[in-house]
């Protein structure tokens, strides 16, 4: 897609506020794609279209910086710096994350146990707040919404244009895929690996117990004359490769979207590990695009129905952060007591504590464990769910809000500040334009 022009730009802008601006009553944001995973039931808010604000505006190469709209997708974003020899710092692994979405909703990748979260690699963004301004955010310039906005979403205003710290990488990716049965040793690498990074790009995958994976990525310029260079984005599923192979290369490219293919694991899911189904699809639509897609159908009627004769099920589709010194621990309850698999491992550090609405320790890594699936159940709906939180609790971690949580409205304001939010609330959205952040993620408002 062609870089857009400033002028659009604010063209697109002006066009959402004047949006928000004659309109009354409650909104709610309109994007091409979603990665939320809890259920909305508003129907009552006003709809605002904030599609056309998915243009890369800018590169600066000596900055090494892109400026972006808000709903700009990271395939986007990486299509316009790769052949420039830059990636965005933090690069989310589903094609159709936003960096207004991953920024208020906390992305991860592998990089980021050197630079952070996703919004810890944005220097500044406007946001559309509740009165119709466009409010530009940085450390100095109103800087409570800079550091209110990561884990808001979208309750205090709607980022419109952001920017993005960019890194040079090279053409290829080395992973040396390491296994362990044991995860105080698994744990302990890691550690290794934050104090004292050997390598570009750390994460692991949990595959039950003694079975764990740490992968370790080097950019690297030129190939071994032997190297072959794997492609996983049609037959192959990445994932397996993480126990079948010690050593790989891939293109930066197939690198960063290595996890997009397969939804990680959850292509399973819809049918799509299946060869007949892999070698009909092809790359193109072997993807969390169309699996989102899919998902989604799934949920509404008349499929909905069949869900009546499967095995009751709860569906455990979580992201949770926890220190790493409590991260073993924590990993052993959930295998117990939840005991889906596979389970990612990304570790993860913080610099700066100034995010309340997610504040995070800076003197110590984190790591982050995704987990996706359903979990057989004879329990109450929500049983599972709210395990996880007693667990993350238990633990000293934070759960994202992206899918369901369960939390009182007691427990909730105990993990995410409560006095911080309502002090930005009243300051930028006295009259409740944005649902409130509870309503939202838990409500489902
Ligand atoms: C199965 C699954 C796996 C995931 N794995 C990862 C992962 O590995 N790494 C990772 O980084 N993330 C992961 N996520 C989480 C994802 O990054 C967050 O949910 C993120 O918020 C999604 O961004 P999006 O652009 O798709 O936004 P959406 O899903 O469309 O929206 C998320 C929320 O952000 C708000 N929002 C969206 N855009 C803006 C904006 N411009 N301004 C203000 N608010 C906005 C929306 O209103 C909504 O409340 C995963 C999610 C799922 C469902």
């Amino acid at each position: 897609m062609p870089l857009t022009t400033v002028v659009e730009h604010r063209r697109r802008v002006e066009q959402l506020a004047a949006a928000l601006r004659s309109s009354t009553g409650p909104v709610r944001l309109r994007k091409r794609t979603s990665n939320l995973f809890r259920p909305r039931q508003d129907a009552e808010r006003t709809l605002l279209d904030g599609t056309a604000l998915d243009h890369v505006i800018a590169i600066d190469r000596a900055a090494r910086t892109a400026e972006v709209e808000g709903m700009t997708t990271y395939a986007n974003l990486v299509d316009a710096t790769l052949p420039l020899g830059l990636a965005p710092a933090v690069v989310p692994e589903l094609k159709s994350i936003t960096v207004g979405g991953a920024t208020t909703g906390l992305g991860i990748e592998s990089s980021a146990f050197r630079f952070g979260l996703v919004h810890e690699t944005v220097d500044e963004f406007d946001v559309l707040v509740a009165d119709g301004r466009v409010l530009c955010c940085s450390p100095t310039e109103h800087a409570e919404l800079f550091c209110g906005f990561p884990n808001s979403y979208g309750s205090l205003g709607y980022a419109t244009r952001l920017t993005v710290r960019l890194i040079p990488v090279a053409p290829f990716v080395r992973l040396r895929h390491e296994r362990f049965a044991d995860a105080a040793r698994y744990f302990a690498a890691i550690a290794a690996e934050c104090a004292d990074p050997t390598c570009d790009y750390l994460d692991g995958v949990f595959f039950g117990a003694g079975d764990f994976v740490l992968t370790r990525a080097q950019l690297v310029e030129r190939l071994p004359v032997d190297a072959v260079v794997s492609d996983y984005t049609w037959m192959q599923q990445y994932w397996h490769s993480l126990r079948r192979r010690a050593d790989d290369y891939l293109t930066i490219g197939d690198y960063l979207w290595r996890w997009d293919t397969d939804w990680f694991w959850c292509s399973r899911n819809v049918g799509a590990h299946l060869a007949p189904v892999r070698l009909l699809a092809g790359p193109r639509l072997l993807s969390s695009v169309t699996y989102q897609k899919i998902m989604r159908a799934g949920q509404r009627y008349p499929l909905k129905a069949l869900q009546h004769l499967r095995p009751r099920a709860e569906s455990v589709i979580q992201d949770v952060d926890i220190p790493l010194a409590r991260a073993a621990s924590f990993l052993a309850q959930l295998h117990a007591r939840v005991g889906i698999t596979p389970v990612w491992v990304c570790p993860f550090r913080v610099t700066t504590g100034r995010y309340p609405l997610y504040r995070l320790r800076t003197d110590t890594p984190y790591v982050n464990f995704g987990f996706w699936d359903t979990v057989r159940s004879q329990e109450p709906d929500g049983h599972y769910n709210a395990i996880v939180e007693q667990l993350v609790a238990q633990h000293a971690g934070k759960k994202s809000l992206y899918s369901r949580s369960t939390f009182d409205e007691q427990a909730f304001w105990a993990m995410y500040d409560r006095h911080a939010y309502e002090a930005l609330k009243r300051e930028y959205d006295p009259t409740g334009r944005f649902p409130g952040l509870y309503e939202k993620t838990v409500g489902r408002g």
